[in-house]
């Protein structure tokens, strides 16, 4: 332990609610409680924070008076006690040295450990949600034994024609206590019997250009019963946002969102609109526990699992097939997705990414990344 040695020296550290990252020779502070930011390229700060960050200074590093005097060490502290992000402390207000706990990756990489999963009571606790997609070959009595044996904390997304969903599969949703969501186009939208629409929420899906007939048709079926629905508009260039912003306003449409889709031909429409500026990614605040999620997994798509109605299951449904739920159990599925899947451990771990101070504050790689392919869609790097 540093011995106290001038009186006008101060103890150095930062709050615990706040991020730091140095890469490059630049080091990005981030408070995680209002989402102000600190960022500097100044050698000597640099150096104090790098100081601060060693395990064995426990979050605190020794600011000699000498040094704090210096212009950029002075307007940098100044700074970061205006922004309520760290502070300095006379050290003869101290016995000893002080103790900071600052936020600190240490969860295990589930892969590393290679796939300990003694661990964990039962597998399918860490399911979230299960993606169904129907077709006229779906084999509803096979499924639904399948289904019975999820945990009550399961939702279930039923994707495709709802005119394929036979009466036992309906059955099954409504009894089941986990709320499903319908998930298809607006032309495929049909009413659900008043007795099982409670447990049913839907998303309906606009391609453009759009079929007004079957719109006007969907449309009024929605209103027409009580259960919750949203619109995705599928949005592929600025006019589609127009269309989509017509159809809104024209017929109020309240629940809503614009999901851009990549068609290969229009990456300018998506430099303009999906990637990232530095400001985007700042423009809302992200938790500590939303940085150390996406330091260990793919957070859209960790839990969730689609089954195709050949049977074959997903963790997403970009990349290879896991297994089949008639040929493996569900531990071996998931087991595999842990062990060598690429979808539910995904995270923002290539170049540039792993160069770049924003890392773990841009949103984990999605599946956009993998269509473009880019590993970054900003305009930062
Ligand atoms: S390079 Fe990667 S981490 Fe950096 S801003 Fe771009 S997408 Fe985010």
């Amino acid at each position: 332990m540093e011995s106290i040695k001038n009186p006008t020296d101060f103890w150095f550290t930062i709050e615990p609610y706040v991020f730091v990252s140095i890469v490059d020779k630049c080091a990005l502070l981030y408070n995680t409680l209002d989402g102000v930011t600190i960022e500097t390229d100044k050698p000597e700060v640099i150096e104090l924070l790098n100081e601060m960050l060693q395990e064995r200074n426990c979050g605190v590093a020794l600011l000699e008076n000498e040094r704090y005097s210096k212009a950029d060490i002075y307007t940098f502290i100044g700074e970061l006690r205006e922004k309520y992000m760290g502070d300095i402390i006379d050290v003869t207000l101290s016995k000893g040295k002080p103790v900071q706990l600052l936020p600190y990756f240490n969860y295990p990489n589930m892969r590393n450990r290679k796939v300990d999963f003694s661990a964990l009571k039962n597998m399918l606790d860490m399911l979230s949600c299960i993606r169904i997609h129907v077709d006229d070959s779906t084999d509803s009595a096979k499924l639904i034994s399948l289904l019975q044996t999820m945990p009550e904390n399961v939702s279930f997304d039923v994707i495709g024609n709802m005119e394929s969903v036979s009466n036992e599969l309906w059955s099954f949703f409504n009894q089941h206590p986990s709320p499903a969501t319908i998930i298809c186009a607006y032309y495929n939208v049909i009413a659900l019997d008043t007795s099982c629409s409670h447990n049913f929420s839907y998303r309906v899906s606009v391609k453009f250009p759009v079929d007004m007939i079957q719109w006007k048709r969907s449309l009024q079926i929605l209103k027409n019963q009580t259960s919750p629905f949203e619109f995705v508009f599928e949005i592929t260039s600025d006019a589609d946002c127009q269309q989509a912003e017509q159809l809104i306003n024209n017929y109020g449409i309240e629940n809503y969102c614009l999901n851009p889709v990549y068609t290969g031909k229009n990456i300018a429409f998506f430099e303009e609109h999906v990637f990232l500026t530095k400001e985007d990614i700042l423009s809302t605040s992200i938790s500590i526990k939303d940085l150390f999620a996406k330091q260990s997994m793919y957070v859209s798509d960790f839990g969730k699992i689609t089954i195709m109605p050949n049977g074959n299951v997903y963790a997403n449904v970009n990349y290879p097939a896991l297994g089949n739920i008639y040929s493996s159990s569900l531990y071996e599925i998931i087991s595999k997705e842990i062990a060598e899947g690429q979808s539910w451990l995904r995270i923002r771990n290539q170049f540039p990414c792993n160069a770049c101070n924003y890392q773990w504050l841009c949103p984990s790689p999605s599946d956009y990344e993998t269509a473009i392919g880019r590993p970054n869609l900003c305009h930062v790097k």
